[in-house]
């Protein structure tokens, strides 16, 4: 396959039967000089917080071939999570299945069904993915930084396909008909002007954080990750019910009242978030975070 030229309208086709919301591709190029020193600025600026691994392979985000050499096309994907009946203590995206597992098996079986020769990477490896997403024409970037899927709004996942062929047709990027200026910073101080700062950002602290939380952290609707942002996203008017059950909660989840986050054992955590992303943050972080919640819900 790699010396013929991928057939992007069968690629496009297969990801939709596969229950992907959108699907673009885009040449292998290296990252545009304006994002790159943008993302460069924000590491400098210490705004990633302790999440290391972002200072990590900085080249390889930037420069595609360095992380699957000979990479000549990228097709972006996304699959909306939006679920029907959130428990509204956990961020939406965080309801279902870990997004992880379900997203890089649909990719893989998009590869099988399409006889495409790369790899695929779900929010793991180094890959600057909402420009990736905004580079192959599925979204746009949004004032507060998430990339919103035009009919679906923000509540996307996002994965990537490098593939090692060149393909027949390249999508261009959206206009970008950016709403009026909203002033994200009294949204939230962690959206600055020059990206998001994670040491002030609930979803961080309350996911990615090990030790006690920040004691000025207020946690309010949620106690694992935060939605703030994504509903204050316009676009997120166009969000809608995903179909797939993978990213629906379970009812069990989805009836868990504030006495029961209280009283809550690891053994019942367990069953909760079996195959979770929520297991990100192991059940001492997850008691933390409730415990630090509670205090504001009942002072
Ligand atoms: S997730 Fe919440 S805390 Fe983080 S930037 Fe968005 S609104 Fe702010």
């Amino acid at each position: 396959m790699s010396s013929a030229s991928l057939n992007s309208n069968d690629i496009k086709a297969q990801a939709l039967r596969l229950g992907f919301v959108a699907c673009g591709l885009a040449k292998a190029e290296p990252v545009a000089d304006s994002f790159a020193r943008r993302y460069q600025h924000w590491l400098d600026l210490d705004y990633c917080g302790e999440m290391d691994y972002m200072r990590r392979n900085v080249e390889m985000r930037l420069q595609p071939d360095l992380l699957v050499p000979g990479v000549k096309t990228i097709v972006s994907l996304a699959m909306n999570f939006m679920p029907e009946k959130p428990q509204p203590a956990i961020s939406l995206y965080a309801q279902g299945k870990d997004y992880h597992d379900v997203m890089k098996q649909r990719m893989q079986e998009l590869m099988q069904a399409c006889n495409l020769e790369g790899r695929c990477f779900v929010d793991t490896a180094p890959v600057l993915e909402r420009y990736w997403a905004w580079k192959s024409g599925i979204g746009i970037v949004t004032q507060s930084g998430l990339v919103a899927v035009p009919g679906y709004g923000p509540t996307v996942f996002l994965g990537e396909l490098f593939l090692t062929a060149e393909a027949d047709h390249y999508d261009q990027p959206l206009p970008n008909s950016m709403p009026e200026e909203i002033g994200w910073t009294k949204v939230c101080p962690a959206l600055t002007p020059e990206g998001l700062d994670a040491r002030l950002c609930i979803s961080y602290q309350t996911i990615e954080h090990r030790g006690p939380l920040p004691e000025e952290l207020e946690l309010k609707r949620t106690f694992y990750g935060c939605d703030r942002c994504l509903r204050a996203t316009p676009q997120f008017a166009e969000s809608q019910p995903t179909t797939e059950q993978a990213f629906q909660p379970s009812e069990a989840l989805q009836k868990m009242t504030a006495d029961d986050w209280e009283s809550l054992t690891e053994e019942q955590y367990r069953t909760l978030f079996k195959g979770s992303a929520v297991k990100r943050a192991k059940f001492d972080g997850l008691k933390r975070n409730i415990e630090r919640w509670l205090k504001q819900l009942k002072p």
